[in-house]
């Protein structure tokens, strides 16, 4: 139609964000009901003559078939109509009672502009969708032909992390938690992929590949195995090293079996739960707080401590922070890095140190990267730091030992 008219059209790939964390935690009927409601709204939005089709899982298309004869207008138009879905998906959503929050990745290409063969077109969009999530996730991008490259080695990427956890290239770095008197009070274990071409990846680059792919579920697994061998390493050569705080990834933790997997490895290993920490983050427990606390209690009548990572950047919800069974605060870096005491941050801190005060839990300040920053927090009343100022995660045998108590 385009070609015969001479005109443009552009065709939108819808992907929600984290549907499998939805589906996880909410079941797979729930899943589908959520699936229909939304293309629901994406019909509702689009005009008569567009196309609106569910690819496979939580995948849609909008085919906007004639968008005008003038380029400008046409892509204006394109990204006009990609609002509005992007609005429409994100007004809450209500499901069993619960009240959730979709947001989609976008990606847009307009044809016959950027090729005219249907394949090529789907899989522009596909590419511009991808950028959008990697953008962090909520947005919406235009295709452009350097995207094909990135995604080319994404997809690279994606591959040599299946090898990577065989072949040896994982490891876990430890970075101290100290108090006030320079103790070592713990330590949290950091996952470090040691690429054979490419050198050190950091984990901000590659856990989220992990979690698209699923590959998370094993590499949680090898962590969580690894730092409780750790935990008894130290044990064994009489060393304390307080606790070791674990990364818990959203997908590991919404597993049915996630419970029995930590207590599995706890038993295999030999380690003290007392010693182990999850750091989980707010975020990952709002979408279903009644099972989180099932699980978080089970595991926590059995020793293992928990904390929240990232405290202040998630959707915080206070009603949620008294019925969880924690242990820790970690105040986000973000709330540190310009830190002074007559700072907004230092309001910040202020109260969080009085609300966790009152609900008996403790506070550890992250990203610590200066002794003015400690000192203030010190002054604010904050007693634990971690950051490169107190020490940089190192291999276990790096550790300064001398500040363990
Ligand atoms: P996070 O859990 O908030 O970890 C803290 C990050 O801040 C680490 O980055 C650490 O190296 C860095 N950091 C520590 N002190 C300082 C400082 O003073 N200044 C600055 N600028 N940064 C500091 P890293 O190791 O790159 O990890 C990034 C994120 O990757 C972690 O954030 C965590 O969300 C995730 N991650 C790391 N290991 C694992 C893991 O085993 N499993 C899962 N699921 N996620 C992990
Ligand atoms: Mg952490
Ligand atoms: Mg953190």
């Amino acid at each position: 139609m385009a070609r015969r008219r001479e005109s443009y059209g552009a065709v939108l790939f819808i992907d929600l964000d984290n549907f499998k964390t939805f589906n996880d935690a909410l079941g797979h009927a729930s899943g589908d009901a959520l699936l229909s409601q939304i293309a629901q709204r994406l019909v509702q939005r689009v005009r008569a003559g567009d196309t609106v089709v569910r690819r496979g899982g939580d995948e849609f298309l909008v085919v906007l078939p004639d968008l005008g004869d003038d380029l400008a207008l046409t892509s204006y138009e394109a990204r006009r109509v990609a609002d509005k879905l992007r609005d429409g998906i994100a007004e809450p959503i209500y499901l069993g009672g619960r009240q959730l929050h979709v947001t989609p990745s976008i990606g847009i290409t307009l044809f016959p502009q950027n090729g005219d063969k249907p394949e090529e077109v789907l899989q522009h969009a596909e590419v511009a969708m991808y950028r959008a999530k990697q953008a962090g996730r909520d947005g919406i991008r235009f295709y452009a032909p350097d995207m094909q490259a990135a995604a080319e080695s994404r997809l690279q990427l994606q591959n040599d992390l299946r090898h990577a956890l065989n072949a040896g290239e994982l490891m876990l770095h430890y970075q101290p938690q100290i108090d006030s008197l320079g103790r070592m009070r713990g330590v949290e274990a950091l996952l470090r992929w040691q690429h054979g071409k490419h050198g050190m990846i950091s984990p901000a680059e590659f856990i989220p590949v992990a979690e698209e792919t699923g590959l998370i579920l094993s590499i949680g697994h090898w962590v969580l195995q690894q730092a409780c061998r750790q935990i008894v390493a130290w044990q064994r050569a009489g060393v304390n090293m307080g606790s070791v705080a674990v990364n818990v990834s959203a997908r590991q933790f919404h597993q049915a079996d996630f419970v029995t997997r930590v207590e599995r490895i706890l038993v295999e290993t030999g380690a003290d739960p007392r010693r182990l920490e999850l750091e989980l983050t707010e975020t990952m427990l709002l979408d279903n707080i009644g099972e989180a606390v099932d699980k978080m209690q089970v595991l926590r009548r059995r020793g293992v401590r928990f904390s929240i990572d990232d405290f202040g950047t998630g959707y915080s919800s206070l009603a949620y922070l008294k019925q969880l069974p924690l242990d820790r605060l970690k105040i986000d870096q973000s709330f540190v890095r310009e830190l002074t005491l007559e700072s907004k941050d230092a309001a910040i801190v202020r109260a969080v140190l009085s609300m966790a005060g009152h609900l008996g839990f403790e506070v550890i300040a992250e990203g610590v990267e200066t002794a003015a920053q400690q000192q203030a927090l010190l002054e604010l009343g904050c007693t634990l730091y971690q950051g490169y100022h107190p020490g940089r995660p190192v291999a276990a045998d790096k550790l300064p030992l001398h500040l363990a108590p």
